[in-house]
């Protein structure tokens, strides 16, 4: 379907906003219509009804999901998010998105992801913990170091990790470290994971800036989210030199021309719980942080934010998606008029699987790495993907999430066509 033709549910919905790029990326690519069909849909959707023991006594089931789009490149690999809102085709097109994230990398991923519908802030720890359990229990025959590699997404954390892993050990009776990523750095985890996807997003956007002909100390930057991703995206960026004017968080955002300290706001983030009530930056409305007069704009909390409905109002230069899907395919066209720099998902935020990976491969090699060679390799890989990207993007005249997928599918489709189709 083309993306002008979506109506305003399709608009909003992630599967819609993966499938009208993919098919357009497909198209472009003049692809196979056997390879296009088998790519098109994830190859396997796993829904389970988990029972779980309330503290209050009280047995409360969630309905969990895991979706593998594909093992083509590798074993799958995604992270597991907890929401109240999660859907089966919200987690289809982070599954798809893996797949491609991982080509454009050019890690030997498939794409998967999981997620459970439920509401992690009134939940306590132990309930956490049962609902984490029985999850990953039920999950047991589909994920391992060779299958499936969950990692952390919204709403879970290293702690999620180390229960995850742990409830695979004991069903498999020895320690299987590599079955889970974003580990705590004792249980087998990487040194520079937890940083890893906001240090990504500043390497992109150092290249990005570097296209345009920009400085760090003035280029002006709003992040939309403080969580993982946002908020080491600001203070690595912070502490480079670019100026974090704005920070935008679901229950408010802040604002200060002259730059946030990022350090503090971490301290006070720590000491409240929040960012609400910093004392170093004005109160603002977040909505209108999206839209504020910056350089460059990184959403890095959730899907469909840049819409039709605000994408002609960003100021932005440069458009960094930290978070997966923020923008709406109607929102690329009217930014690619705008003629708005946007470095698209599947390569602004892979510095985390791409940092997942070296957990992995360390923890099957049983040798860990020093933090500064991660983040060399992180760096080397980034910066080569940007520039693939870019140059795709020159060369078949489309733009850079286009070029993204094309070359993404390309890998992919190459792979399932050498394999060939098992009968
Ligand atoms: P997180 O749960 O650590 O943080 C998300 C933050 O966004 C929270 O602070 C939350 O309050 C805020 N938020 C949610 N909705 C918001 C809204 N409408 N407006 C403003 N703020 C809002 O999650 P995360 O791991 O940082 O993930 C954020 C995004 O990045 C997701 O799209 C995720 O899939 C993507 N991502 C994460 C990783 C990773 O390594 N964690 C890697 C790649 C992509």
């Amino acid at each position: 379907m083309s993306t002008s033709t979506l109506t305003l549910e399709q608009e909003f919905n992630p599967w819609e906003a993966q499938a009208a790029r993919f098919d357009l990326a497909a198209q472009k690519l003049n692809l196979d219509e056997g390879i296009w069909k088998i790519m098109r849909y994830p190859s396997r959707e796993i829904i389970v009804h988990i029972p779980v023991l309330m503290d209050s006594g009280k047995i409360e089931v969630f309905t969990g999901f895991r979706v593998q789009h594909s093992i083509a490149r590798g074993p799958a690999k995604g992270g597991v998010r907890y929401a109240p809102d999660v859907t089966l085709d919200e987690v289809r097109a982070l599954a798809s998105w893996m797949t491609w994230k991982c080509a454009v990398v050019n890690i030997p991923f498939g794409g998967a992801k999981g997620g459970i519908i439920c509401d992690p802030k009134k939940m306590s720890q132990t309930e956490l913990e049962r609902m984490t359990r029985r999850y990953t229990a039920e999950l047991v025959e589909f994920i391992g170091p060779e299958k499936d590699v969950p990692a952390p997404d919204v709403n879970t954390n290293e702690q999620t990790m180390a229960w995850m892993m742990d409830t695979y050990s004991m069903h498999m009776r020895q320690t299987v470290t590599s079955v889970v990523t974003g580990k705590p750095l004792a249980l087998g985890g990487s040194r520079g994971r937890r940083e890893a996807t906001g240090r990504g997003v500043m390497i992109v956007c150092d290249e990005a800036i570097r296209k345009l002909g920009l400085q760090r100390s003035s280029t002006r930057v709003v992040v939309q989210g403080f969580g993982n991703v946002g908020s080491y995206a600001a203070k690595l960026m912070c502490e480079a030199g670019y100026k974090i004017i704005g920070i935008a968080e679901i229950d408010g955002g802040l604002y200060n021309t002259n730059g946030i300290d990022i350090n503090a706001l971490f301290a006070h983030k720590e000491r409240n719980r929040g960012i609400q009530g910093f004392s170093g930056a004005e109160p603002h409305d977040p909505k209108e942080l999206l839209v504020a007069d910056c350089e460059i704009l990184i959403p890095a909390a959730t899907e469909a934010v840049i819409t039709s409905r605000n994408a002609e109002r960003v100021k932005a230069r440069i458009l960094c998606e930290g978070a997966n899907g923020p923008t709406t395919a109607a929102a690329d066209e009217i930014l690619a008029d705008k003629k708005v720099f946007v470095v698209p998902d599947i390569l602004a935020n892979a510095g985390g699987v791409t940092t997942s990976y070296f957990e992995w491969v360390q923890d099957r090699q049983g040798f860990f790495w020093r933090e500064d060679v991660v983040n060399e390799q992180l760096k080397d890989i980034m910066v080569g993907s940007f520039a693939e990207v870019v140059h795709y993007a020159e060369t078949h005249q489309v733009n850079n999430r286009i070029a993204a997928y094309m070359l993404a599918i390309d890998r992919v489709g190459r792979t399932i066509k050498t394999r060939g189709i098992y009968a």
